[in-house]
């Protein structure tokens, strides 16, 4: 999980990306420090009777660009400080996409392994209530994240709509498609990450098929990215989850793994395969490494040992900035955060888009137009790496922290 000062190292990068970006220090400054963050108590009668307290949180980071837009966490470790965190790279990401949004990021601290539907439901419904004072269709729209999903977020949507006393639909992304949720939204995530891996497969000459991955995380990113890889031609031989570690040099039977998780909720013991530590994986011969879990994975210990030729971050923050040091030096090309793991926000914003136009696409339009904005977004980030002679994550952060640098300048400092 994140470390206990996670926004140390968003400040440590916006230093490192500043000295190309040269900003005002009015402006600098600015971006160093989040526009408004919420910590509500949500007091929750569990089944047995007793009422709970929950610590949750709802940041916005800087809404320059637009709304507020970003995910909603459940787990058991998260803290303001983490949620700040992940609401600037929020905000970052965005603007190397290019949509119209600012940044946020929400979370409770809560372990949802061991709570029940009902009790979930009633958590949830009490923290929408305690931040529906900032969200809403042209403020703040959240998000899944860990642990959060389509039924989490209708029961946000419903919540707020009653609050209103109308239906609002575009005041959260990522929800069932009967209630104006979008279709391709459960694997834009993972679609998007995919498109940035093929480019950067294309950039450095390698051969498609035949390549090997790894992936740390087999919840809604790192199992359907284990899906559309295997699709492709490449071999799935290392994976995790919370519980386990698992790797088969000779390659994982991704249906078969998928039946045996959903039947013992956990990767372990699953046959043929030999039974690792998370730090023992991120050293395992792999092509490809994609963690798609929790902060920090990938960091000073494990990082000399890693063998693959790219790391494709699913999840938010798994690189350590003294881990990509390391991997700088050894070659192997990181695809950040904020460029690899968008597709997921951009389909959010088409989503946003048809609640509000109450107009809904078909599947093949919105696969297209993801394939566009990802492509692009790449490509844009490799023109500055090479220009700049900079690795991939200080290109896109000179391309996003620059966006919203420009935008906080033309439109002043209020009042
Ligand atoms: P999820 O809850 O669907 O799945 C999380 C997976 O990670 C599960 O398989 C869980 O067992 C595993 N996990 C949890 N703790 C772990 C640990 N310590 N070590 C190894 N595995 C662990 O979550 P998700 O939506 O797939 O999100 C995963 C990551 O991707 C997060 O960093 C999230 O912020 C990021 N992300 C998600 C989206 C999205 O659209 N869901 C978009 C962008 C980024």
């Amino acid at each position: 999980m994140a470390n206990n000062n996670s926004f140390q190292e968003v400040l440590d990068r916006l230093e490192d990306v500043n000295k190309y970006l040269k900003l005002p220090p009015a402006i600098y400054n600015r971006l160093r420090c989040p526009r408004r963050s919420l910590i509500v108590t949500l007091p929750v009668r569990m089944d047995n009777g007793e009422v709970k307290y929950f610590e949750g949180y709802r940041v916005h980071y800087n809404t320059a660009r637009g709304p507020a837009k970003g995910g909603i966490r459940y787990h058991p470790n998260v803290t303001l400080n983490e949620i700040i965190t992940l609401a600037a790279l929020m905000t970052w990401k965005c603007a190397v996409v290019d949509l119209p949004f600012g940044g946020a990021k929400g979370g409770v601290a809560c372990d949802t392994t061991k709570m029940s539907r009902d009790e979930l439901k009633r958590m949830t419904r009490r923290y929408t209530h305690e931040i529906a004072m900032l969200i809403g269709p042209e403020s703040d729209i959240p998000a899944p994240d860990m642990y959060t999903d389509e039924q989490v977020m209708a029961w946000i949507m419903d919540t707020y709509s009653m609050i209103k006393g109308y239906s609002v639909p575009g005041v959260v992304t990522g929800k069932p498609v009967c209630i104006g949720g979008s279709l391709g939204r459960k694997t834009a995530t993972s679609q998007g990450l995919v498109t940035v891996l093929l480019e950067g497969i294309k950039h450095l000459g390698l051969s498609q098929k035949e390549l090997t991955v790894s992936i740390i995380g087999f919840g809604n990113v790192g199992a359907a990215a284990a899906d559309i890889l295997s699709e492709k031609g490449m071999k799935i031989v290392g994976l995790a989850d919370s519980k386990a570690a698992i790797y088969n040099s000779k390659g994982i039977d991704i249906k078969a793994v998928k039946k045996h998780k959903a039947e013992k909720k956990s990767l372990s013991n699953f046959r043929d395969t030999e039974q690792v530590s998370i730090d023992e994986l991120v050293g395992l011969k792999c092509d490809i490494l994609i963690p798609a879990a929790v902060e920090g994975q990938i960091n000073s210990k494990n990082a000399n040992n890693v063998k693959a030729r790219i790391i494709a971050e699913g999840a938010n923050d798994p690189t350590t900035r003294e881990a990509d040091k390391i991997l700088n030096d050894k070659g192997v090309l990181v695809l950040p955060d904020i460029l690899a793991n968008a597709g997921g926000v951009v389909v959010s914003y088409f989503e946003w888009v048809q609640d509000i136009q109450r107009y809904f696409w078909h599947e093949d339009e919105i696969q297209k137009r993801l394939e566009g904005i990802m492509t692009k977004a790449f490509k844009h980030v490799l023109t500055i790496a090479q220009d700049k002679k900079v690795d991939m994550r200080i290109a896109a952060m000179i391309l996003g922290v620059g966006r919203v640098a420009e935008a906080s300048a033309v439109r002043g400092l209020y009042p």
